[in-house]
């Protein structure tokens, strides 16, 4: 095998070799590359760093009032003007994307490197756990997508109001 640093699937593979996604062969052939070259070896060793961080992550737990108050938040944000409630659901909501885009990475990372978790048959428990969490899920979503076709018509109709 070649410096897969040279060639333009390079990066790829060693993104790869990082998230323990590469098939065994391809592993064990960059493995073996990796003994004789420091460049590649330097850059698969960051990628594992990179990794071994998200394992080590753990989520902040949300505080057990959370859902209080956020209900109260956005009961006080209907109540304020609808330029004020636009700017704030803007603002507010920003910070919340790389969030959700971190944790939508350690959930890929998790299934990636977890097959066998998908395959296997499911204990009693799961299922009940599962549509509990689906149903808060929904929940969850139905409320941000008031949120968001408030703030979409607000953004069109800024006269109209819900
Ligand atoms: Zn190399």
């Amino acid at each position: 095998m070649g410096c897969p640093i040279e060639d333009d699937e390079g990066e790829e593979l060693i993104l790869a070799y990082g998230a323990r996604t590469l098939a065994p062969e391809q592993q064990i052939e960059l493995e073996q590359h990796l003994e004789t070259c420091e460049s590649c070896r330097e850059k698969a060793e960051a990628q594992r760093a990179v990794w071994s961080a998200l394992d080590e992550w753990v989520p902040t737990v949300v505080s057990p009032n959370f859902d209080e108050r956020l209900f109260r938040r956005i009961a006080s944000e209907e109540q304020s003007a609808w330029w004020q409630r636009l700017f704030s659901v803007n603002w507010s909501w920003r910070p919340a994307v790389p969030v959700a885009m971190a944790c939508a990475a350690v959930i890929a990372a998790f299934l990636l490197k977890s097959p066998a978790l998908r395959t296997e048959p499911q204990s009693e428990a799961q299922p009940k756990l599962q549509i509990e969490q689906v149903e808060h899920a929904l929940d969850d979503m139905d409320m941000l997508k008031q949120l968001g076709v408030e703030s979409a018509l607000d953004k069109a109709h800024p006269s109209e109001k819900i």
